[in-house]
């Protein structure tokens, strides 16, 4: 038995983070024991995966590191050392094929997430890795983690800890954010979670919610003001909801949406309902004659919208505005929709906020606890969907094991 086996590295959280720097730490021959609050492990994994396992992005690097935002520059390391080539080659190892879909999304070629998890357990386990779930972390003294479990409360005290306990969203799978008062309490900076990826709420007349909830709004260019200066324009779809509009769209300007909210207590979404013709071809087509055909039909017929497109104008536009084509056509072009708040943070698909980087090192180890590293969506970055928040669980918690396993070799 070499003196690694000995030393006993503790992993809290057995989502995707949490499974990868248990992985790497393993591998580097330490023993690894994994706790996680739920009955399972990576339950937020396998949701991810009902609608498609996208793991990963394959676009060129550069373009890929600017989804993290402000987050980037933090990120760049991880996620350049554990790339879209590098994960794809991680899932062959555990024996899943992957492919790179039309939008240069990567998705294992069975699209779902239990095959790979279950590869991935199966494989940690005969590494050694051992589990303790319904283990919830709820304190710590000291050096002394504090856990409850089904038989009462425990204290451990590993050599060396890995927290990966997730962002702030859908609670029923584990991630629940209570870790955060607990840093908290000891001194550790936490940036507020806020709602990422998720849908925005509006009042609609209950004519059109009762009408439309559930109606997509197929290619449209839908553009945000950004607070730092410029426009942030995304084509795509979204859907009208009961309270207001959520889908890959509104994801993806979900992060401008919130900073204009909470700078302004609104937000302004300008849509392009026809983002293939001009705004004189537009005006051109409403000019003509319509005879004795309703509004709607003519903008049916002459412009191709969709009856939704159409209620949407007459949900949004004064009647005057509807009676003068100029305005009209322009506002087919520039359509403005008021959005009030995020969809509770629960409901987001990521959550904003976390484990501030001036808390941790370059190995995100904690200043504060050496010995102590974070990774995954407790971290204080976000990014849209795409395959990059899978990406980023993944390189942070590749980079924290990697951290740990020298860490723990140097002392
Ligand atoms: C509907 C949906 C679809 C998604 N689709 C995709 C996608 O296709 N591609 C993509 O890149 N991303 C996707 N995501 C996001 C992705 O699933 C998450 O970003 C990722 O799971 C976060 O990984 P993590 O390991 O940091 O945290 P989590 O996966 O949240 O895991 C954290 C773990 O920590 C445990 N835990 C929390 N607190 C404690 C505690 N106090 N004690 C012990 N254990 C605790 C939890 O039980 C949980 O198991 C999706 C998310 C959702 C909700």
């Amino acid at each position: 038995m070499n003196s690694r086996s000995h030393q006993i590295v503790a992993v809290i959280g057995a989502g995707p983070a949490g499974l990868m720097a248990a992985e790497q730490i393993a591998n580097a021959g330490y023993q690894v024991h994994v706790y996680d609050a739920m009955p399972s492990a990576g339950r937020k994994f396998l949701l991810a995966g009902k609608s498609g396992m996208n793991l990963t992005h394959a676009e060129e690097f550069e373009k890929f590191i600017r989804r993290y935002r402000e987050r980037s520059q933090d990120l760049q390391d991880y996620l350049q050392r554990f790339d879209a080539e590098e994960i794809r080659s991680w899932a062959k190892k555990l024996g899943i094929e992957t492919f790179i879909g039309s939008s240069g999304r990567i998705f294992p070629v069975d699209m779902k997430a239990a095959p790979l998890l279950r590869a991935w357990l199966h494989h940690l386990r005969e590494q050694g890795v051992q589990f303790h779930m319904r283990h919830k972390w709820i304190a710590y003294e000291k050096s002394t983690l504090i856990f409850t479990t089904p038989d009462g409360a425990i204290n451990i005290q590993p050599d060396a800890v890995v927290f990966a306990m997730g962002g702030a969203s859908w609670k029923r799978l584990g991630s629940d954010g209570m870790w955060a008062a607990i840093l908290e309490q000891n001194g550790i900076a936490i940036s507020p979670f806020q709602a990422s990826n998720c849908g925005f709420m509006r009042e609609w007349s209950a004519h059109f919610s009762e009408r439309f909830a559930g109606t997509p709004l197929t290619n449209v260019l839908a553009t945000v003001k950004s607070l730092t200066g410029g426009n942030l324009s995304r084509q795509g779809q979204f859907v009208i909801t009961e309270r207001g509009v959520e889908g890959s769209l509104i994801y993806a300007l979900s992060a401008e949406l919130r900073n204009q909210i909470r700078a302004n207590t609104y937000a302004e979404l300008v849509l392009d309902l026809l983002p293939g013709k001009s705004n004189a071809r537009v005006l051109d087509e409403l000019d003509s004659p319509r005879g004795s055909r309703s509004l709607s039909s003519h903008l049916r017929s002459k412009l191709g919208l969709h009856p939704v497109h159409c209620a949407l104008l007459y949900e949004l536009l004064t009647e005057a505005e509807l009676k003068d084509n100029a305005v009209l056509a322009a506002k087919i072009k520039a359509l403005p929709i008021r959005l009030d708040k995020t969809c509770p943070i629960d409901e987001a698909i990521s959550s904003a906020g976390g484990v501030d980087f001036s808390e941790l090192d370059k190995d995100l180890m904690l200043k504060a606890h050496p010995g102590w590293f974070c990774a995954g969506e407790m971290l204080d970055w976000e990014a849209p969907t795409g395959g990059y928040l899978l990406s980023a669980c993944f390189a942070t918690g590749a980079a924290a094991g990697r951290g740990v396993s020298e860490w723990l070799a140097s002392h």
